[in-house]
């Protein structure tokens, strides 16, 4: 279903009658009608942000551990949650393995897991993704471009997690290692 711009152009938004105008909510309300939710058209459409970097620091406390999206984990760059719901979940089910085996204290170890094995990284690409969009927001091309070429396809590989984002070096155990 298209969403397009009041009074913009009609791309995408092939159905509509022509002079028909109508705003995001009426949208809403027709595409819950198309995929069969009727009963939700007289709730009050909500949202709420995505993480993008402003993970929590110590998302663990006593015997409850936060992981993926509840955590605010996401790549600071994209936005994309995936890789670090698994990631996390990986950590913290090593962490939860330690508590039962020898009693380590929960929330501490899976902490120290995520700031021994996540968060540097999370913190170089934060400030990768400060410095584009910074640029992006100034429209300073110039840097940019030469950042680009300087780079080539470095960026592309720390975010496919071949490299790390601290210097654009090789790790094999990046995003493997635990402990
Ligand atoms: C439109 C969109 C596109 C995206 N595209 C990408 C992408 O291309 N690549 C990428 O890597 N990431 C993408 N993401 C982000 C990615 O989906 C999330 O980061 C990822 O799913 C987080 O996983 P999670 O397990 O932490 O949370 P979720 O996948 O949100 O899982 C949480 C689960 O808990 C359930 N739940 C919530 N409250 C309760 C409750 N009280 N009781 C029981 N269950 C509950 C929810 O129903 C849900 O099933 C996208 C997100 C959105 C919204």
């Amino acid at each position: 279903m298209g969403l397009p711009e009041q009074g913009g152009d009609r791309r995408g938004d092939r159905g509509a009658a022509a002079g028909e105008r109508k705003g995001l909510p009426e949208r809403f309300e027709e595409f819950l009608k198309t995929v069969g939710f009727s009963a939700f058209t007289d709730r009050k459409p909500a949202g709420f942000s995505l993480p993008l970097g402003n993970y929590i620091l110590s998302p663990a406390h006593e015997g409850t551990v936060l992981v993926g999206d509840a955590a605010g984990f996401a790549s600071p760059l994209l936005g994309e949650g995936i890789f670090y719901a698994h990631r996390t979940a990986e950590l913290a089910a090593h962490a939860v393995d330690r508590h039962l085996t020898s009693a380590a204290p929960l929330a501490g170890t899976y902490t120290t897991l995520l700031r021994r094995r996540l968060i540097p990284e999370l913190r170089a690409e934060t400030a990768l993704r400060n410095f584009l969009y910074r640029c992006l927001d100034a429209r300073m091309h110039a840097p940019l471009a030469a950042f680009m070429r300087a780079t080539d396809t470095l960026v592309v590989d720390a975010v496919q997690g071949t490299r790390s984002f601290r210097g654009f070096r090789r790790d094999d155990d990046l995003h493997s290692a635990i402990w």
